[in-house]
Formats: structure tokens, C-alpha cells, sequence
């Protein structure tokens, strides 16, 4: 009889704890959730921010479109790509990067980005990618931010050339004539 009580009891408190999804009474199951990190990362993953997505409004992620070539890992493939990861280096504030990627020729030697006050870069619509020689291609583009809080565009046509494999801006046209 004591022992038939004793199993109810203890069967009733296994199938509470199960409902209540306690750690401890998953403590000793083999499923993922039995480990005691499972909650840990669950609660780790809702307190994360929501992916962010890339200022050059790729419609990808910031990882997964210009970071890794801003961060050195994954270089520009083409002119469109080093134009877009240039802009969003003016929007991170990524000075260092846009140096490394001006064309020694018409690089300047210092660039503050804050000159003037901070500009907050809002969005970029790239017009044109136009493939001009081997090594030699043009980016037009329209590219709005807020400024001494007024909205302004800047319509630049840029012309970018690859040296040993990288691509590099070399100078822009302010609101070029159109054809
Ligand atoms: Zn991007």
C-alpha cells in the first residue's frame, strides 16, 4: 500500500514538473532541452537584437553583405560591390576603410568623418554599374542623409579601377549631365 502511494506521488510530481518544463525534471532526458544551456541560450537568443540589416539597403543582412569586406575577410568583387561597402563605411563611420579603398592617386591623406558635423546616411540607390575597360568600371548613384537636420542627396557617378585583383575608387562626378 505505502509503496503503491509512494509511486502515484512520485509519477504525479514527474508529470507536474514535466508540464512546467522545469530543468530539473528534464534533467536526465536525452533531449537537447535536458541540457541546463538550452534555457540559458533560449533566454540569450530572445534578448538579442533583430538581425540588422545593410545601410546600402542590398536587402541583406549587414554579415552577410558589406561587413566581411569592411572587416578584410571577403574583398569587393566588382565596383558596385566596393561602391556599396564604401557607403555603408561612411555610415558605420568606418574611416580606416574608406582610406584603404581610395586609389593612392587621389587618396586624401586624412579623413574625418565627423568635419562639419556627422552626417546620417539613409539610404542609396545605385543607378548604373557600367563596365568601362578590364580593370576599370563606372557606379552612378543616389545617396540621401540627414544633415544640420535637413534631408540632402548627393547623385555622384563614380569611376573605381582594380589594381593586383582590388578594386578601388579613384574620384566622383557630382550630378553628372545625363544622356
Ligand atoms: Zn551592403
Amino acid at each position: 500500500m505505502w509503496s503503491q502511494v509512494k509511486l502515484i506521488k512520485c509519477r504525479r510530481f514527474v508529470a507536474y514538473s514535466f508540464t512546467m518544463m522545469t530543468p530539473f525534471s528534464l534533467s536526465h532526458c536525452s533531449l537537447p532541452f535536458s541540457h541546463p544551456s538550452f534555457f540559458d541560450n533560449m533566454a540569450r537568443r530572445k534578448n538579442e537584437p533583430a538581425v540588422r540589416p545593410c545601410p546600402c539597403q542590398s536587402g541583406l543582412a549587414l554579415h552577410l553583405c558589406c561587413a566581411p569586406r569592411i572587416d578584410g575577410e571577403d574583398p569587393a568583387q566588382d565596383a558596385e560591390a566596393l561602391m556599396r561597402s564604401r557607403y555603408t563605411a561612411y555610415a558605420l563611420g568606418e574611416a580606416g576603410y574608406l582610406l584603404q579603398t581610395w586609389h593612392a592617386s587621389t587618396r586624401p591623406a586624412t579623413l574625418d568623418l565627423d568635419e562639419g558635423g556627422v552626417a546620417r546616411w539613409i539610404g542609396l540607390k545605385v543607378l548604373h554599374h557600367i563596365v568601362t575597360g578590364t580593370d576599370s568600371a563606372m557606379v552612378e548613384f543616389i545617396a540621401r542623409y540627414r544633415h544640420g537636420g535637413r534631408a540632402h542627396r548627393l547623385h555622384e557617378r563614380s569611376r573605381f579601377i582594380r589594381e593586383d585583383g582590388r578594386w578601388f575608387y579613384i574620384d566622383g562626378e557630382i550630378d553628372p549631365p545625363q544622356p
